[in-house]
């Protein structure tokens, strides 16, 4: 290529430079992390020492091959359900009390040394975890609520645990879920969730009697929903389970009629931007910077999430400060987008843990391996 070619190039970049307002957000800021899948949190050494434990077989006895083969990154990976396969070994690993117990632990307990997050909400299915019905689920889940119980008398956190419904499950098994939730919702469960692929035999409106219930139960409500699928579900989704959040959701921001429904009912979005890259539901930062734009006009509220910090190697103060990086949220929005996390999450008392302060404390993020 001609030099003459390259110069345009360098225009285009120099009129993206950052205006003024963006930067990185305080570290001391307060943040929830409200959007956090158990089977993509837990760092790839614990979970190789997980499995060991167990005697689980792996596809290879090499660390790094394992590391690999739980983490985001390579090209396989690099789809919707490339991503959801990762979770087939991850989910293998968990298949146990004492799997959920260590690894609902080392996630709260992590989160709070390594990014000063004090309110943790985790969403695990736990039917993916009982090895086809060969175990008991209530002991999964009693398992959950005590790994969090752990990390709590540890550290000054506020855990909560999300139980996840599938779209390729019967509404059966998803009504078996949502019956356990209401069942521990006074001892740890916060809310529950509907993830999974997309399926045919999905049908929302199938869910609106059993949301009902744990919304009564005063359980929280979040669908993952505008994320692969179309942007037409995020409105049945609204009108049929009335969630709080919406996981994702980032298909709104091309539809005024979903923006506005959102706005109306103070739904807040769940954003995970790295999430949505890795997976090309977004193509790009640039393609973000529209939906910010978008959102912003919309007066639609939204929290910044991770999906999975460790299988996308990327924690929650790394999002945003890469939406500050590129010059698409400002400082205010980014304090802004804390501030509702904190407000939206489903653990009462969320905004009355102090985060640390000792001079011992990371002020930035930090990884326990690279
Ligand atoms: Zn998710």
């Amino acid at each position: 290529m001609s030099p003459h070619r390259a110069a345009p190039k360098r225009a285009v970049k120099a009129k993206f430079e950052k205006p003024r307002g963006f930067g990185t957000l305080n570290p001391a800021t307060p943040i929830a992390e409200l959007h956090c899948h158990l089977g993509g949190s837990v760092t790839p050494a614990i979970m190789w020492g997980i499995a060991h434990a167990q005697g689980i077989r792996l596809p290879s006895k090499d660390y790094w091959a394992f590391r690999k083969m739980i983490t985001a990154g390579s090209k396989r990976t690099r789809s919707f359900n490339g991503y959801l396969d990762l979770f087939h070994w991850t989910e293998l690993i968990q298949s146990s009390p004492i799997a959920v117990e260590r690894s609902v632990y080392e996630v709260v307990a992590g989160a709070y040394r390594k990014n000063h997050i004090t309110t943790m909400e985790l969403r695990f299915n736990p039917m993916k975890r009982n090895r086809n019905g060969e175990q008991d689920l209530d002991h999964i889940i009693a398992a959950a609520i005590r790994g969090a119980d752990r990390a709590a008398l540890e550290y000054p956190v506020k855990p909560g645990i999300i139980l996840i419904l599938d779209r390729e499950f019967t509404l059966r098994q998803n009504e078996i879920i949502v019956e356990k939730a209401i069942a521990w919702a006074s001892r740890g469960i916060v809310g529950i969730d509907i993830a999974g692929r997309e399926s045919a035999n999905f049908k929302v409106a199938e869910y609106k009697r059993m949301f009902r219930a744990a919304r009564k139960a005063g359980l929280g409500i979040t669908v993952h929903t505008g994320e692969s699928g179309p942007v037409s579900e995020m409105l049945e989704v609204v009108k049929q389970l009335e969630p709080d959040r919406i996981g994702h959701g980032v298909k709104a921001a091309g539809d005024t009629k979903t923006m506005k429904v959102l706005a109306e009912r103070k739904i807040v979005l769940e954003i995970c931007p790295t999430s949505n890259l890795m997976t090309k539901v977004v193509s790009d930062w640039e393609e973000f910077r529209q939906i910010f734009m978008r959102l912003r006009e919309g007066k639609v509220r939204y929290a910044i999430g991770t999906d999975g910090p460790e299988m996308l190697q990327t924690y929650i103060r790394d999002e945003l400060a890469a939406l500050g990086r590129h010059g698409i949220l400002s400082v205010a929005e980014q304090e802004a987008a804390a501030a509702t996390s904190i407000k939206s999450s489903f653990v009462k008392g969320a905004a009355a843990v102090a985060i640390p302060r000792s001079e011992g404390a990371a002020p930035r993020v930090s990884r326990e391996e690279s």
